[in-house]
Formats: structure tokens, sequence, C-alpha cells
């Protein structure tokens, strides 16, 4: 009986492609993946990161069922040979986590069409393309997850980032309507939203906007902290953890939903 109620993630050989994990919140979740046994195809940009990533995560969980492949996720054919990758390493693909690079900061007079178009292709297209090429595969094993990586400004906007502030949204309407079309096919789709997770993206952020009101990146730091319940910034494991839980056996009746975790970042209810 204790043994049927506990929380067992079962994730042991399950096939996950997790996208842009050559560092930062991607590479963390990769790696929570592999510590509970599942066998993990990364992706970017950059072998040099993806093979020190890989090396990584292999000796921090000593799981050796962890590969990497170079894909643009603007490239549409890249995606396409990424998912027959983890088709052709693992069999199949039972989880797919979708994240990409974040798009430039800046305010509405800052960009022209080709800034639109790229942070559209990065941040959303991406994702329909990913989904479009995985979903056949778990259509016939009888069912899988998504997992659509947002930002924290799907329920609040964030200053000076309006690319993200639109394209967010669209990450969450499309998880929202892929979770209502998919559920018979038992695929469950959410959106999970980072704030203030330490990665270097958010050192590149806090720095741009320390500059920009001429404090230290320190004080700028401190006076975040002070806006968040937890009262620090979050690590990129602890994000990875809940994204783990939202891919397993712990969780079979959660979808269309989008989860923040931001620390109470956030003062929407
Ligand atoms: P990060 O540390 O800068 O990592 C970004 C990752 O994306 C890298 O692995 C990078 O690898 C990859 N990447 C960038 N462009 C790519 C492309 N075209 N194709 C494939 N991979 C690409 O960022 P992060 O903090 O982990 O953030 C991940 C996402 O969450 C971003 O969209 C960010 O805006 C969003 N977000 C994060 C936070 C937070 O608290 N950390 C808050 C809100 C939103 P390569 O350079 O090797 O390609």
């Amino acid at each position: 009986m204790e043994e049927e109620l506990a929380l067992n993630l079962h994730l042991k050989d399950k096939s996950v492609v997790v996208t842009a994990a050559s560092k930062g919140l991607g590479k963390a979740t990769a790696l929570e993946f592999a510590r509970e046994r599942a066998s993990v195809l990364i992706s970017s940009r950059n072998e040099e990161e993806l093979r020190r990533a890989v090396i990584e995560i292999k000796e921090e969980t000593g799981n050796e069922q962890v590969e990497y492949m170079i894909c643009d996720i603007t490239q549409p054919e890249s995606i396409k040979q990424l998912i027959k990758k983890s088709v052709d390493l693992y069999g199949s693909i039972d989880v797919l986590i979708n994240n990409a690079g974040g798009p430039p900061a800046g305010s509405f007079d800052s960009f022209e069409d080709d800034g639109w178009q790229h942070a559209f292709e990065l941040t959303l297209l991406s994702y329909i393309r990913t989904i479009r090429e995985a979903l056949p595969y778990m259509r016939e094993q009888g069912g899988g997850h998504i997992v659509n990586f947002a930002s924290s400004s799907i329920k609040q906007p964030l200053d000076n980032l309006i690319l993200s502030n639109t394209f967010r949204a669209g990450v969450m309407g499309l998880s929202k309507s892929l979770a209502i079309e998919l559920g018979k096919d038992n695929i469950l789709v959410n959106t999970v939203g980072p704030g203030r997770i330490a990665t270097d993206r958010i050192e590149e952020l806090d720095q741009m906007r320390a500059n920009k009101l001429e404090i230290s990146k320190e004080a700028l730091v401190e006076k975040t902290e002070a806006g968040i319940a937890l009262g620090r910034y979050g690590k990129p494991e602890e994000f990875g953890r809940t994204v783990v839980f939202l891919c397993s056996r712990a969780n079979i009746y959660l979808t269309g939903r989008s989860l923040l975790v931001e620390g109470g970042l956030v003062k929407a209810l």
C-alpha cells in the first residue's frame, strides 16, 4: 500500500528531447531528467557548449543515456533531424521540452519588421515546428508530454521586453489549444514560466538594467530580491524539477495549464 502511494516518477528509459539546452534552464532541466534515469537528447547551436553539457550531466547523474545534436531552433530542417535522431537513438519520443534563447530586450520603438519576425520564429514558430514533428510518434505510442518554456511575463509583462511579452502570450495560447485538441490522444501540454532564475540570460538583463539605472548590478539584484516572496533568485535545478514532475507519472491529470516558477515574484492572482 505504502509503495502504491509513493510519488514514483516512472521516468526510467523515457525518451526526452530538450531544445536550447547547452546551458541555463534547458541544461538544468535535461540534468534533472537524467537524474531520474530518462534517456535524454539535448540540442542548441554551439557544439563545444553541448559537448561540455553532456559530460557534466553524465558525471553528475551517472546516467550514460545522454546525447547531443546541433540544432538551431529557427531552422526547420534542423528540427526535423533532431526529432528523427531522438527516435533513432531511443526508439521514440515520450517528452518534448521546448525552449529557445530569449529575444533581444527593447521597447516598441526598438524594432522593425525583421526584429518581430525573428522573435516570432525563435520563440513561437520553433515550438510549433518541433511539436509538428514529434506528434506522430506520441500519437502512435498512445501519449506523451509537451512542456513549453515561456516567462513570468505570461502573467505580468516585463519592462523593456516587448518581444518576449508578446510571443510568450502566444506560446500560452498555443499550449492551451493543443492541450484541448490532444487530450484524446493522451498527450498533456503545459506552459512553464520562469522568473528570475539565475542564468547567463538573467545576468545579462540585470547588467543592462543596472547600467540604465546607473546603479551597481549588486544593488539591482538586492532590490529585485526584495520583491520576490522567497527573497532570492531561483536556481536552475529548482526550475528543472518542476518540469520533470509535470512530465512524470506523478502528473496524469494536469494539462493546459501555465505554471510560474518564480518564487512568488508575480503579484497577480
Ligand atoms: P540562457 O542561459 O541564455 O540559455 C539560452 C540557451 O538557448 C542556450 O543553451 C543557447 O545555446 C540556446 N539558444 C539560443 N538561441 C538558440 C537557437 N536559435 N537555437 C537553439 N538554441 C538556442 O537562457 P535561460 O535563462 O536558460 O533562458 C531560457 C529561456 O527562458 C529564454 O527564452 C529566456 O528568455 C526565458 N526566460 C528565462 C528566465 C530566467 O529566469 N532565467 C526568465 C524569463 C524567461 P547556444 O548558444 O549553444 O545555441
